[in-house]
């Protein structure tokens, strides 16, 4: 489903060059649920906003459900994001002067789906995750649990093939970032939707299919 070959990610800046992939290859397998952990600064975020298609790498391929990715344009590349990626990430990026529902109505702005429709769907991707009675509400009004959880139904309102998470517990405490494991979990086994995520918890990531670790830009397992 995903398919990283060779991937290398250099920063530079006019005094600083940062090599924060180093050579990475990797498959996502389809209905795979994969996570990845590693120290501060050792690439993760890098190596999921590459796997997004939200930063380009400075070497390598990518093929997103059999698509090799190189060569589209910025307009095709955002709608390719928005009809095949769903992204989650540890704090959250809802709009604060937006309901519960229209947040999670945002992606499917961007396709020709009726008001209606767009009403249909989040309403069905909120109960989902179990918060259909929240939806007139404004996200400072939700516990942090809760705002993750329409987060959640924000990334998977446009029916992604993978879900791609950033550290989606990391702000939460356990029992909360349970309830989200468990979520993520019963999508990708039900759903059969492909997830990776970033993690700092063993626990975590013990639950997931397989486990990648990083170090210094590098896979060390
Ligand atoms: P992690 O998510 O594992 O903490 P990151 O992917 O954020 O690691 O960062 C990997 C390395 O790349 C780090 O050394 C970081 O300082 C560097 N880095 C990340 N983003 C940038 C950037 N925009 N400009 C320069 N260096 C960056
Ligand atoms: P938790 O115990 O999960 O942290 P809170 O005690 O903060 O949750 O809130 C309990 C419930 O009340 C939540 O489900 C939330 O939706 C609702 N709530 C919290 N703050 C507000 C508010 N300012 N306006 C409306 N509803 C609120």
């Amino acid at each position: 489903m995903i398919k990283l070959q060779n991937i290398q990610k250099v920063y530079r800046t006019d005094t600083i060059e940062t090599l924060a992939l180093n050579g990475i290859n990797l498959d996502v397998a389809k209905g795979e649920f994969l996570s990845i952990m590693g120290p501060s600064g050792c690439g993760k975020s890098t190596l999921l906003n590459i796997m997004g298609l939200l930063d380009e790498p400075s070497k390598g391929n990518i093929s997103i459900a059999e698509q090799p990715t190189g060569k589209f344009n910025d307009k095709q590349l955002a709608k390719f994001r928005n009809q095949k990626l769903g992204f989650i990430f540890q704090s959250y990026h809802l709009i604060g002067d937006l309901q519960v529902i229209d947040n999670v109505e945002l992606p499917l702005l961007y396709r020709d789906t009726t008001a209606k429709e767009r009403r249909r769907l989040a309403t069905e991707a909120l109960e989902k995750v179990g918060l259909s009675n929240r939806i007139k509400h404004f996200p400072k009004q939700l516990s942090g649990g809760q705002r993750q959880r329409v987060a959640i139904a924000r990334a998977i309102v446009g029916n992604p093939e993978i879900i791609l998470a950033d550290e989606p517990t990391g702000n939460l405490d356990s029992a909360m970032g349970n309830e989200i494991m468990e979520i993520l979990l019963q999508l990708n086994r039900v759903d059969g939707t492909t997830i990776v995520m970033v993690t700092h918890d063993e626990n975590m990531a013990q639950k997931t299919h397989r486990l990648v670790r990083l170090f210094d830009g590098s896979q060390v397992q």
